[in-house]
């Protein structure tokens, strides 16, 4: 999608450091983290959420890398979080995998 940041992330038309790049799948850090380490693991392909994600490999794909650069910065404990739709909190409608770590967590979470 023409207007979506996370598409122009994605294709490399915005300048965002990558963290990590295939051919399905980018990740990046947040620029409003919400914990000492906050990165975004997101499709290259727009999906508005993963409401509109049928194919099962690239959504394992989205953890396998979250799993893996969370093991590049170091991470031991993290939390892994998809918010998907207005009232679960998603604000940027192109699918992404928070990975939040570096803090102790509580839960239940906002
Ligand atoms: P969500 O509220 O789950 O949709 O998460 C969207 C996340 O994207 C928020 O944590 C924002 O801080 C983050 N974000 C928005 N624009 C950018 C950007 N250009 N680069 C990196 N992160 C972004």
């Amino acid at each position: 999608m023409s207007d979506c940041i996370f598409c122009k992330i994605a294709k490399g038309e915005v300048n965002t450091r990558l963290l990590y790049r295939d051919d399905k799948v980018v990740a990046f850090n947040d620029t409003n983290p919400q914990a000492p380490t906050h990165i975004l693991v997101i499709p290259i392909d727009h999906y508005d959420s993963v409401k509109e994600m049928d194919d099962e490999l690239l959504i394992g794909r989205l953890f396998t890398v979250a799993k893996e650069v969370a093991g590049k910065v170091g991470l031991k404990h993290y939390r892994l979080v998809i918010n998907t739709g207005i009232g679960a909190g998603q604000s940027v409608f192109h699918t992404h995998l928070h990975v939040l770590g570096g803090r102790l967590m509580s839960w239940p979470p906002g």
